[in-house]
Protein backbone atom coordinates (compact mmCIF):
# COMPACT_ATOMS: atom_id res chain seq x y z
CA UNK A 1 0.00 0.00 0.00
CA UNK A 2 0.87 3.25 -0.87
CA UNK A 3 0.14 5.22 2.87
CA UNK A 4 2.71 2.97 4.75
CA UNK A 5 6.72 2.38 5.03
CA UNK A 6 8.97 -0.32 5.69
CA UNK A 7 9.57 0.68 9.78
CA UNK A 8 12.78 1.99 9.81
CA UNK A 9 15.38 -0.35 12.24
CA UNK A 10 18.68 1.06 14.36
CA UNK A 11 21.52 1.17 12.08
CA UNK A 12 23.76 -1.94 11.49
CA UNK A 13 27.13 -1.51 12.63
CA UNK A 14 30.22 -1.62 10.25
CA UNK A 15 31.99 -5.11 10.84
CA UNK A 16 35.80 -5.70 9.68
CA UNK A 17 36.11 -8.50 6.88
CA UNK A 18 39.75 -10.28 6.46
CA UNK A 19 40.84 -7.55 3.91
CA UNK A 20 40.97 -4.82 6.12
CA UNK A 21 38.35 -3.18 4.95
CA UNK A 22 35.25 -2.14 7.16
CA UNK A 23 31.62 -2.65 5.58
CA UNK A 24 28.07 -2.24 6.67
CA UNK A 25 26.89 -5.32 8.18
CA UNK A 26 24.46 -7.33 6.29
CA UNK A 27 21.84 -9.03 8.09
CA UNK A 28 20.66 -12.48 6.73
CA UNK A 29 20.05 -13.88 10.05
CA UNK A 30 16.20 -12.35 10.42
CA UNK A 31 15.14 -15.79 10.90
CA UNK A 32 17.22 -16.49 13.81
CA UNK A 33 16.36 -13.25 15.83
CA UNK A 34 16.07 -9.32 14.57
CA UNK A 35 17.52 -5.98 14.69
CA UNK A 36 15.75 -3.65 16.95
CA UNK A 37 13.16 -1.12 15.11
CA UNK A 38 13.63 2.08 16.00
CA UNK A 39 10.09 2.84 17.43
CA UNK A 40 10.58 -0.09 19.62
CA UNK A 41 14.02 1.32 21.01
CA UNK A 42 12.14 4.86 21.17
CA UNK A 43 8.99 2.73 23.32
CA UNK A 44 11.47 1.03 25.28
CA UNK A 45 13.73 4.75 26.40
CA UNK A 46 10.05 5.92 26.87
CA UNK A 47 8.76 3.62 29.49
CA UNK A 48 12.33 2.96 31.33
CA UNK A 49 11.24 6.88 32.59
CA UNK A 50 8.28 5.41 34.45
CA UNK A 51 8.89 1.99 35.31
CA UNK A 52 8.21 0.87 38.75
CA UNK A 53 5.92 -1.86 40.05
CA UNK A 54 3.19 -3.29 37.90
CA UNK A 55 -0.38 -4.64 39.44
CA UNK A 56 0.80 -3.70 43.23
CA UNK A 57 1.91 0.13 44.06
CA UNK A 58 -0.42 2.88 44.01
CA UNK A 59 2.21 5.33 43.23
CA UNK A 60 1.87 7.38 39.75
CA UNK A 61 4.91 5.38 38.35
CA UNK A 62 3.49 2.19 39.28
CA UNK A 63 0.25 3.13 38.13
CA UNK A 64 1.43 4.42 34.13
CA UNK A 65 3.60 1.42 34.33
CA UNK A 66 0.66 -1.08 34.99
CA UNK A 67 -0.89 0.94 32.40
CA UNK A 68 1.53 0.71 29.66
CA UNK A 69 1.64 -3.61 31.00
CA UNK A 70 -2.13 -3.64 29.84
CA UNK A 71 -1.63 -1.82 27.08
CA UNK A 72 0.56 -3.67 25.67
CA UNK A 73 -1.78 -6.55 25.90
CA UNK A 74 -4.77 -5.15 24.08
CA UNK A 75 -1.92 -4.30 21.37
CA UNK A 76 -0.67 -7.84 20.97
CA UNK A 77 -4.36 -9.30 21.03
CA UNK A 78 -5.39 -6.70 18.37
CA UNK A 79 -1.98 -7.97 16.28
CA UNK A 80 -3.38 -11.42 16.23
CA UNK A 81 -7.29 -10.45 15.95
CA UNK A 82 -7.88 -12.44 19.46
CA UNK A 83 -11.48 -12.83 20.18
CA UNK A 84 -13.69 -12.19 23.51
CA UNK A 85 -13.04 -15.70 24.43
CA UNK A 86 -8.71 -15.42 23.85
CA UNK A 87 -6.31 -14.28 26.76
CA UNK A 88 -2.84 -12.81 25.96
CA UNK A 89 -0.27 -14.30 28.23
CA UNK A 90 3.40 -12.71 28.35
CA UNK A 91 5.89 -15.74 28.38
CA UNK A 92 9.75 -15.95 27.72
CA UNK A 93 9.51 -17.15 23.91
CA UNK A 94 7.89 -19.26 21.56
CA UNK A 95 9.44 -22.05 23.52
CA UNK A 96 8.00 -21.09 26.95
CA UNK A 97 4.58 -20.53 24.99
CA UNK A 98 3.90 -24.13 23.83
CA UNK A 99 5.73 -25.42 27.07
CA UNK A 100 3.09 -23.41 29.16
CA UNK A 101 0.38 -24.47 26.56
CA UNK A 102 1.42 -28.33 26.90
CA UNK A 103 1.45 -28.21 31.05
CA UNK A 104 -2.10 -26.41 30.35
CA UNK A 105 -3.80 -29.60 28.13
CA UNK A 106 -6.84 -31.29 29.36
CA UNK A 107 -5.36 -34.97 30.77
CA UNK A 108 -5.43 -37.59 27.75
CA UNK A 109 -5.00 -34.31 25.20
CA UNK A 110 -3.77 -36.21 21.69
CA UNK A 111 -1.57 -33.62 20.18
CA UNK A 112 -0.51 -34.27 16.16
CA UNK A 113 2.35 -32.18 15.14
CA UNK A 114 4.47 -32.57 11.84
CA UNK A 115 7.64 -33.74 12.22
CA UNK A 116 8.86 -30.38 10.10
CA UNK A 117 8.68 -28.52 13.11
CA UNK A 118 11.09 -26.11 14.94
CA UNK A 119 11.84 -28.36 18.04
CA UNK A 120 10.03 -25.52 20.32
CA UNK A 121 6.89 -26.81 18.57
CA UNK A 122 8.13 -30.60 17.88
CA UNK A 123 9.22 -31.53 21.53
CA UNK A 124 6.71 -29.77 24.23
CA UNK A 125 4.41 -32.76 24.03
CA UNK A 126 6.48 -35.52 24.52
CA UNK A 127 4.92 -36.42 27.61
CA UNK A 128 1.36 -36.38 26.03
CA UNK A 129 0.42 -39.18 23.43
CA UNK A 130 1.83 -37.66 20.47
CA UNK A 131 1.58 -38.56 16.53
CA UNK A 132 4.51 -37.57 14.33
CA UNK A 133 2.96 -36.72 10.77
CA UNK A 134 5.53 -37.49 8.22
CA UNK A 135 7.54 -34.87 6.03
CA UNK A 136 4.58 -33.73 3.40
CA UNK A 137 5.07 -32.77 -0.45
CA UNK A 138 2.20 -30.91 -0.64
CA UNK A 139 -0.32 -29.06 0.52
CA UNK A 140 -2.92 -31.53 -0.45
CA UNK A 141 -0.84 -34.55 1.02
CA UNK A 142 -0.49 -31.99 4.33
CA UNK A 143 -4.29 -32.27 4.88
CA UNK A 144 -4.36 -35.99 4.16
CA UNK A 145 -2.38 -36.55 6.78
CA UNK A 146 -3.48 -34.72 9.42
CA UNK A 147 -7.12 -35.85 8.08
CA UNK A 148 -5.67 -39.45 8.36
CA UNK A 149 -4.20 -38.91 11.74
CA UNK A 150 -7.50 -37.16 13.17
CA UNK A 151 -9.65 -40.07 11.97
CA UNK A 152 -7.20 -42.34 14.38
CA UNK A 153 -7.28 -40.50 17.22
CA UNK A 154 -9.37 -42.34 20.27
CA UNK A 155 -9.37 -38.59 22.36
CA UNK A 156 -12.12 -36.98 23.21
CA UNK A 157 -9.85 -34.26 23.24
CA UNK A 158 -7.24 -33.07 20.13
CA UNK A 159 -4.59 -30.71 19.55
CA UNK A 160 -2.97 -30.13 16.17
CA UNK A 161 -0.07 -28.31 16.09
CA UNK A 162 1.26 -26.11 13.35
CA UNK A 163 3.47 -23.67 11.80
CA UNK A 164 2.78 -20.47 9.93
CA UNK A 165 5.87 -20.82 8.02
CA UNK A 166 8.94 -23.25 8.20
CA UNK A 167 11.76 -21.46 10.04
CA UNK A 168 14.17 -23.82 7.38
CA UNK A 169 12.57 -23.19 4.04
CA UNK A 170 10.22 -19.83 4.77
CA UNK A 171 7.45 -21.91 3.22
CA UNK A 172 4.10 -20.73 4.19
CA UNK A 173 1.85 -23.59 5.40
CA UNK A 174 -2.02 -23.66 4.36
CA UNK A 175 -2.98 -23.31 7.98
CA UNK A 176 -6.98 -21.90 7.50
CA UNK A 177 -6.72 -25.26 5.23
CA UNK A 178 -5.68 -27.51 7.58
CA UNK A 179 -7.11 -25.68 10.97
CA UNK A 180 -10.56 -26.51 9.26
CA UNK A 181 -9.74 -30.02 8.64
CA UNK A 182 -8.89 -30.31 12.19
CA UNK A 183 -11.89 -28.05 13.65
CA UNK A 184 -14.39 -30.40 11.66
CA UNK A 185 -13.10 -33.42 13.58
CA UNK A 186 -13.53 -31.40 16.88
CA UNK A 187 -9.74 -30.47 17.37
CA UNK A 188 -8.57 -27.64 19.08
CA UNK A 189 -5.22 -25.87 16.87
CA UNK A 190 -2.14 -24.20 18.09
CA UNK A 191 0.14 -22.04 15.83
CA UNK A 192 3.43 -21.38 16.10
CA UNK A 193 3.25 -18.16 14.25
CA UNK A 194 7.48 -17.70 15.24
CA UNK A 195 8.46 -17.37 11.34
CA UNK A 196 4.83 -15.78 10.92
CA UNK A 197 4.40 -13.23 12.53
CA UNK A 198 6.80 -10.67 11.27
CA UNK A 199 5.61 -11.44 7.75
CA UNK A 200 2.39 -11.41 7.35
CA UNK A 201 -1.06 -10.78 8.80
CA UNK A 202 -2.32 -13.73 11.94
CA UNK A 203 -6.20 -13.16 12.66
CA UNK A 204 -7.15 -16.07 14.52
CA UNK A 205 -10.58 -16.39 13.46
CA UNK A 206 -10.35 -16.25 9.74
CA UNK A 207 -7.22 -18.60 10.57
CA UNK A 208 -9.83 -20.64 12.62
CA UNK A 209 -6.96 -21.06 14.97
CA UNK A 210 -7.22 -21.69 18.94
CA UNK A 211 -3.81 -20.92 20.09
CA UNK A 212 -1.05 -18.74 18.43
CA UNK A 213 2.62 -18.02 19.97
CA UNK A 214 5.40 -15.88 18.84
CA UNK A 215 8.43 -14.61 19.74
CA UNK A 216 9.36 -10.62 20.08
CA UNK A 217 13.35 -11.03 19.27
CA UNK A 218 11.66 -12.43 15.53
CA UNK A 219 9.64 -9.50 15.27
CA UNK A 220 12.45 -6.50 15.75
CA UNK A 221 11.79 -6.73 19.99
CA UNK A 222 14.69 -7.78 22.04
CA UNK A 223 14.78 -10.75 23.80
CA UNK A 224 12.96 -12.00 26.43
CA UNK A 225 9.19 -11.30 25.89
CA UNK A 226 6.90 -13.92 24.23
CA UNK A 227 2.98 -14.67 23.91
CA UNK A 228 0.70 -17.02 23.96
CA UNK A 229 -2.67 -16.17 23.12
CA UNK A 230 -5.94 -18.26 23.05
CA UNK A 231 -8.81 -19.67 24.49
CA UNK A 232 -8.94 -18.65 27.70
CA UNK A 233 -10.74 -22.07 29.36
CA UNK A 234 -7.96 -24.98 29.37
CA UNK A 235 -5.48 -21.87 30.73
CA UNK A 236 -7.54 -21.24 33.16
CA UNK A 237 -8.03 -24.55 34.82
CA UNK A 238 -4.36 -25.66 34.32
CA UNK A 239 -2.04 -25.34 37.74
CA UNK A 240 -0.59 -22.15 37.32
CA UNK A 241 2.98 -22.17 35.59
CA UNK A 242 4.81 -20.06 37.51
CA UNK A 243 3.30 -20.42 41.40
CA UNK A 244 4.30 -17.12 43.48
CA UNK A 245 3.45 -13.73 43.77
CA UNK A 246 0.41 -12.23 41.73
CA UNK A 247 -0.69 -15.54 40.24
CA UNK A 248 -3.11 -16.01 43.65
CA UNK A 249 -6.21 -14.60 44.23
CA UNK A 250 -6.36 -15.95 48.13
CA UNK A 251 -3.22 -17.72 49.82
CA UNK A 252 -4.94 -19.19 53.35
CA UNK A 253 -2.66 -21.23 56.04
CA UNK A 254 -4.10 -25.08 53.99
CA UNK A 255 -5.12 -23.83 50.36
CA UNK A 256 -4.46 -21.46 47.60
CA UNK A 257 -6.56 -20.21 45.67
CA UNK A 258 -5.15 -19.12 41.96
CA UNK A 259 -6.32 -16.10 39.42
CA UNK A 260 -7.62 -16.78 36.65
CA UNK A 261 -6.84 -15.24 33.21
CA UNK A 262 -3.18 -13.97 32.51
CA UNK A 263 -2.10 -13.29 35.92
CA UNK A 264 -2.58 -17.47 36.83
CA UNK A 265 0.57 -17.82 34.32
CA UNK A 266 2.36 -14.60 35.31
CA UNK A 267 4.21 -15.32 38.87
CA UNK A 268 6.43 -12.82 39.89
CA UNK A 269 7.53 -9.32 38.83
CA UNK A 270 6.29 -9.05 34.83
CA UNK A 271 9.06 -8.09 32.35
CA UNK A 272 7.25 -4.36 31.85
CA UNK A 273 9.59 -3.02 29.06
CA UNK A 274 9.84 -6.40 27.37
CA UNK A 275 6.05 -6.20 26.59
CA UNK A 276 6.40 -2.52 25.54
CA UNK A 277 8.79 -3.82 23.48
CA UNK A 278 6.60 -6.86 21.60
CA UNK A 279 3.74 -4.01 21.56
CA UNK A 280 5.39 -1.71 19.75
CA UNK A 281 6.57 -3.81 16.99
CA UNK A 282 3.36 -5.18 16.56
CA UNK A 283 2.22 -1.78 16.19
CA UNK A 284 5.03 -0.79 13.77
CA UNK A 285 4.43 -4.22 11.48
CA UNK A 286 0.73 -3.85 11.53
CA UNK A 287 0.30 -0.02 10.94
CA UNK A 288 2.54 -0.92 7.92
CA UNK A 289 1.48 -4.26 6.85
CA UNK A 290 1.28 -2.86 3.33
CA UNK A 291 5.31 -1.88 2.81
CA UNK A 292 6.21 -4.48 5.06
CA UNK A 293 4.76 -7.36 2.67
CA UNK A 294 5.83 -5.59 -0.34
CA UNK A 295 9.47 -5.21 0.43
CA UNK A 296 9.58 -8.52 1.71
CA UNK A 297 8.06 -10.28 -1.24
CA UNK A 298 10.72 -8.64 -3.68
CA UNK A 299 13.40 -9.42 -1.82
CA UNK A 300 12.42 -13.38 -1.24
CA UNK A 301 12.12 -13.40 -5.09
CA UNK A 302 15.81 -11.34 -5.58
CA UNK A 303 16.77 -14.06 -3.27
CA UNK A 304 15.72 -17.72 -4.29
CA UNK A 305 15.92 -16.60 -8.11
CA UNK A 306 19.62 -15.07 -7.34
CA UNK A 307 20.00 -18.29 -5.53
CA UNK A 308 18.78 -20.75 -8.21
CA UNK A 309 20.57 -19.10 -10.81
CA UNK A 310 24.18 -19.84 -9.29
CA UNK A 311 26.20 -23.10 -11.17
CA UNK A 312 26.77 -25.42 -7.60
CA UNK A 313 23.96 -24.08 -5.45
CA UNK A 314 21.03 -26.08 -4.70
CA UNK A 315 17.88 -24.49 -3.00
CA UNK A 316 15.39 -26.87 -0.72
CA UNK A 317 11.41 -26.76 -0.44
CA UNK A 318 8.80 -29.29 1.27
CA UNK A 319 6.08 -28.54 -1.07
CA UNK A 320 7.67 -27.75 -4.31
CA UNK A 321 10.20 -25.11 -6.21
CA UNK A 322 6.94 -22.41 -6.25
CA UNK A 323 5.90 -22.51 -2.83
CA UNK A 324 5.66 -18.98 -1.44
CA UNK A 325 8.03 -17.94 0.77
CA UNK A 326 8.68 -15.73 3.31
CA UNK A 327 12.57 -14.38 2.28
CA UNK A 328 14.11 -16.87 3.47
CA UNK A 329 15.93 -19.95 1.63
CA UNK A 330 18.07 -22.66 2.31
CA UNK A 331 20.60 -24.04 0.20
CA UNK A 332 23.95 -26.03 -0.10
CA UNK A 333 27.01 -24.90 -2.21
CA UNK A 334 28.57 -27.94 -3.89
CA UNK A 335 31.67 -29.24 -2.45
CA UNK A 336 32.03 -26.63 0.33
CA UNK A 337 30.99 -27.62 3.41
CA UNK A 338 28.42 -25.34 5.29
CA UNK A 339 29.92 -24.05 8.17
CA UNK A 340 32.69 -22.78 5.84
CA UNK A 341 30.50 -21.35 3.60
CA UNK A 342 28.65 -18.96 6.42
CA UNK A 343 32.46 -18.66 7.46
CA UNK A 344 33.09 -17.10 4.34
CA UNK A 345 30.25 -14.82 4.00
CA UNK A 346 31.13 -13.13 6.86
CA UNK A 347 35.11 -13.07 7.09
CA UNK A 348 35.52 -11.76 3.78
CA UNK A 349 32.19 -10.03 3.63
CA UNK A 350 30.44 -8.74 6.63
CA UNK A 351 27.06 -10.89 5.67
CA UNK A 352 25.57 -12.99 8.61
CA UNK A 353 23.69 -16.41 8.31
CA UNK A 354 23.23 -19.00 9.59
CA UNK A 355 24.11 -23.00 9.08
CA UNK A 356 23.85 -26.16 10.42
CA UNK A 357 20.14 -27.96 10.93
CA UNK A 358 18.35 -24.64 12.40
CA UNK A 359 16.56 -26.27 15.22
CA UNK A 360 14.66 -28.76 13.08
CA UNK A 361 16.98 -32.08 12.72
CA UNK A 362 14.07 -34.40 11.43
CA UNK A 363 13.47 -31.79 8.46
CA UNK A 364 16.38 -31.10 7.49
CA UNK A 365 17.31 -34.70 7.57
CA UNK A 366 14.75 -35.13 5.21
CA UNK A 367 15.32 -32.39 2.94
CA UNK A 368 19.18 -33.41 2.54
CA UNK A 369 18.55 -37.71 2.26
CA UNK A 370 19.24 -37.63 -1.69
CA UNK A 371 22.43 -35.22 -0.92
CA UNK A 372 25.92 -37.54 -0.67
CA UNK A 373 26.43 -38.90 2.85
CA UNK A 374 28.71 -36.28 3.63
CA UNK A 375 26.34 -32.83 3.23
CA UNK A 376 24.52 -33.33 7.15
CA UNK A 377 23.94 -29.39 6.93
CA UNK A 378 22.86 -26.37 5.18
CA UNK A 379 22.91 -22.74 5.19
CA UNK A 380 20.02 -20.33 5.64
CA UNK A 381 19.59 -16.77 4.49
CA UNK A 382 17.26 -15.03 5.93
CA UNK A 383 16.35 -11.10 5.17
CA UNK A 384 14.12 -8.90 6.69
CA UNK A 385 12.89 -4.78 7.20
CA UNK A 386 16.90 -4.56 8.00
CA UNK A 387 18.06 -5.90 4.25
CA UNK A 388 18.51 -3.75 1.13
CA UNK A 389 19.24 -4.59 -2.05
CA UNK A 390 22.83 -3.94 -1.62
CA UNK A 391 22.69 -7.14 1.04
CA UNK A 392 21.54 -9.05 -1.35
CA UNK A 393 24.18 -8.23 -4.08
CA UNK A 394 26.31 -8.84 -2.24
CA UNK A 395 25.57 -11.98 -0.99
CA UNK A 396 24.44 -13.12 -4.55
CA UNK A 397 27.69 -12.32 -5.79
CA UNK A 398 29.73 -13.26 -2.94
CA UNK A 399 28.19 -17.02 -3.51
CA UNK A 400 28.84 -17.12 -6.83
CA UNK A 401 32.64 -16.45 -6.42
CA UNK A 402 32.41 -19.30 -3.71
CA UNK A 403 30.83 -21.44 -5.70
CA UNK A 404 32.84 -20.92 -8.95
CA UNK A 405 36.35 -20.96 -7.54
CA UNK A 406 36.03 -21.42 -3.95
CA UNK A 407 37.33 -19.16 -0.58
CA UNK A 408 38.58 -15.90 -1.50
CA UNK A 409 41.41 -16.36 1.15
CA UNK A 410 42.84 -19.56 3.00
CA UNK A 411 40.51 -21.14 6.11
CA UNK A 412 41.77 -23.80 7.99
CA UNK A 413 39.34 -25.33 10.64
CA UNK A 414 39.10 -25.51 14.48
CA UNK A 415 38.55 -28.72 16.60
CA UNK A 416 36.26 -30.03 13.31
CA UNK A 417 33.87 -26.90 13.82
CA UNK A 418 34.59 -23.44 13.33
CA UNK A 419 37.00 -21.83 10.46
CA UNK A 420 39.69 -19.22 10.73
N1 LIG B 1 9.34 -21.94 16.10
C1 LIG B 1 10.00 -21.55 15.03
C2 LIG B 1 9.41 -21.81 13.67
C3 LIG B 1 11.21 -20.87 15.17
O1 LIG B 1 11.88 -20.47 14.09
C4 LIG B 1 11.72 -20.64 16.46
C5 LIG B 1 13.05 -19.92 16.68
N2 LIG B 1 14.06 -20.26 15.81
C6 LIG B 1 10.99 -21.08 17.55
C7 LIG B 1 9.80 -21.71 17.33
C8 LIG B 1 11.46 -20.87 18.94
O2 LIG B 1 11.53 -19.54 19.27
P1 LIG B 1 12.29 -19.08 20.58
O3 LIG B 1 13.72 -19.52 20.42
O4 LIG B 1 12.17 -17.61 20.60
O5 LIG B 1 11.61 -19.75 21.73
Amino acid sequence: STDTTVPAVVAAPRVPTCHGTLVEYANFDHGASTPALVSVKAAVDRATQTYSSVHRGQGWTSQVSSHYYEAARDEVARFVGARESDEVVFTRNTTDSFNLLARSLPRRTQVIVFATEHHATLLPWEARRTTRLPVPLTHTDAEALLVEALKRATSSSVLVVLSGASNVTGEYWPVARLAAAARKRGARVALDAAQLAGHRRIDLETLGVDYVAFSGHKIYAPYGTGVLVGRADWLDAAPPYLAGGGATAKVGPLSTTWQTGPARHEGGSPNVLGAVAVAAACAAIRENRGAVESHESRLSTRLVDGLRAIDGVETFSIFGADAERAPVVTFTVEDVDSSLVSAVLSAEHGIGVRDGKFCAHLLVDSLLADEDADVTTAVRVSAGLATTDEHVDRLLAAVASLAASGPGVAYEQVDGRGWV
